[in-house]
């Protein structure tokens, strides 16, 4: 039997006016000034669309998909949280409309309801409001943050804001606030800034019966206290509940932002427990410093195939901007499009770059590009990093190009290929469902001693996060391995090949997990780190052939 009384207190963050306002951003930023004053805090994400995860989902539709430890897809979002918090979270912190819609169902199957009519109120509501409660049960955490994806006054969030209203009122009053993100927009013509979208979104979601206690306005100039005033006035809060968030150009000075406007105190105080200790936020300080002052700089290549929307690559920018900080070095990505690369223009097109990534990705559309980028690196010695696609490009470029077979490649692009050095496991030859069913999450990998992935690990057994389904064929590793490219990471329990590192190169190395998904501001990934201070060293030296290798 679950516990009837929540444990933690509740914080829940809906938006209006528009999307993409930054609701992940906010409640990240909110989360981590709690975490900062000593308390105990976890985010999840309710989204309103009917996939059960964004497995599924096109980068091109909700950008990257994001992976836990326990092996769930999730929200982008997710990703944010784990950055500023440098916690891990799970399933149960990314629920959809289709997840609660499919447990019901199940139910229903089973014939849990006794002969009743199952409905939207109070079936589904009730699903909404026992995953809200979930994490707040444990016994973890002091306070759990709710963010509602999409924007109030949506079709499909309504019962995310049904089941929020009926917690509200079922629960103490001091244990739930509702903080409201909206946008202030500012009229060119006019010279001014417009509180009426606020106005009409608060108008809104009280008619559905949640009166917000704190409303955050996205605002690209500063908020007067008059205007603070009259959308306090307007929508009935406070004027401290009225809290400016300007536009800033670094996610991680929200924080500093948010702390500035007070939004953690106003929270607190709602929450009765006001009286902490004040955010301790030094360290979050000094990793901004060396973001917004860096003493070097480095270009560092972007091969992809979804680089029109960044948000498809969002946890790969986000490392490259702590393993910068770490090494004092702006990190300029240069996006380049693995299509628009061929064996006739890859010199003209990767002119200039201190270092090459070679990103994740599926299908065949790009790859050529991908591997005339990796033999470009390989053999002009450019500091190189291949993520799961990108290492499996790695393998087919030396393949091709080393050993000599002609035809390598992986059965995803090529079924009938005559050297599969990529190929799927048995496991995965019996999957006929898409939705979870990839490698995914955490599995752990041993090291070989004396390679460039023990110095930069600097340990021996490791845990990286996993999503695709093709692996390297170990068929063809010990003549990977004789003519130089080494196995320096493998999974203990299945031997399957983890990562791939070049013997006679500065830098060259291949993962065929996602590092990206484990750097936090707090914990850059080590890869990353590593990556950026060859390419460093290489801006310092370019393309010299006695540049000593770093692993020597
Ligand atoms: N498409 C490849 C696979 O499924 C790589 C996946 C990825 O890059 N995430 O194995």
């Amino acid at each position: 039997m679950e516990k009837e009384t929540p444990m933690s207190k509740f914080i829940f963050v809906t938006g209006g006016v528009t999307s993409s306002l930054g609701k992940g951003i906010i409640a990240a930023s909110l989360a981590k000034l709690l975490q900062a004053r000593g308390l105990h805090v976890t985010i999840q994400k309710f989204d309103p669309y009917i996939n059960i995860d964004p497995g599924t989902l096109n980068p091109y539709e909700h950008g990257e998909c994001y992976v836990t430890e326990d092996g769930a897809e999730t929200d982008l979002d997710l990703g944010h949280y784990e950055r500023f918090l440098n916690i891990h979270t799970t399933q149960a912190n990314n629920v959809t409309t289709g997840r609660i819609y499919q447990t019901v169902i199940n139910k229903e199957r089973e014939g849990a309801f006794l002969g009743k009519t199952v409905q939207v109120v109070p079936h589904i509501t009730d699903e909404i409001k026992r995953r809200m409660k979930l994490l707040g049960q444990t016994g973890d955490y002091d306070i759990v943050i709710t963010e509602i994806g999409g924007t109030v006054g949506d079709i499909e969030s309504l019962p995310f804001i049904e089941a929020l209203r009926q917690l509200q009122w079922e629960l103490p009053i001091e244990d739930t606030v509702v903080v409201h993100l909206t946008l202030i927009p500012y009229l060119k013509a006019a010279k001014e800034l417009k509180t009426k979208p606020t106005q009409h979104s608060v108008r809104m979601l009280s008619e559905e019966g949640v009166h917000p206690d704190v409303i955050v306005c996205r605002t690209e100039k500063p908020l007067s206290p008059e205007l603070k005033r009259k959308i306090a006035l307007f929508c009935n809060v406070k004027p401290e509940a009225v809290v400016e968030a300007a536009d800033a150009s670094i996610i991680y000075e929200v924080p500093v932002l948010m702390m500035r406007e007070g939004l953690d105190t106003t929270v607190l105080k709602k929450l009765h427990l006001a009286g902490t200790q004040q955010p301790d936020l030094n360290r979050w300080k000094i990793f901004l410093d060396k973001l917004k002052y860096p003493k070097a700089k480095v270009n560092i290549g972007l091969i992809g195939k979804y680089i029109e929307l960044q948000d498809a690559y969002k946890s790969i920018l986000e490392s490259f901007i702590h393993a910068g900080a770490i090494n004092e070095c702006q990190v300029q990505v240069v996006n380049i499009h693995s299509e628009s690369i061929t064996t006739g223009n890859v010199n003209e097109q990767l002119a200039g770059l201190d270092g090459l990534l070679v990103a994740p990705g599926f299908g065949h559309r790009g790859v050529e590009g991908k591997i005339a980028a990796v033999r470009y690196a390989r053999e002009k010695k450019l500091p190189f990093f291949g993520i799961c696609l990108g290492m499996q490009m790695a393998a087919i470029e030396f393949a091709r190009n080393v050993l000599g077979l002609r035809g390598a490649n992986s059965t995803e692009m090529d079924p009938g290929t005559t050297d599969p050095v990529i190929d799927l496991m048995d496991q995965q030859k019996q999957v006929t469902e898409k939705g979870g069913t990839m490698r995914l999450g955490a599995y752990p990998c041993v090291i070989e001693k004396d390679s460039l992935a023990s110095r930069i690990y600097a340990k021996e057994k490791i845990s990286e996060r996993h999503r695709h389904r093709w692996e390297f064929n170990n068929k063809y590793l010990t003549d990977f391995e004789k003519a130089g490219m080494l196995a320096s990471g493998k999974n203990p329990d299945t031997g399957l090949v983890e990562i791939i590192e070049l013997n006679d190169h500065p830098f060259f190395i291949g993962v065929q997990y996602h590092p990206e998904l484990k750097s936090t501001v707090e914990e850059p990934q080590p890869i990353f780190v590593h990556f950026i201070k060859a390419a460093l060293q290489h801006a310092q030296q370019p393309f010299s052939k006695s540049i000593q290798p770093l692993h020597s």
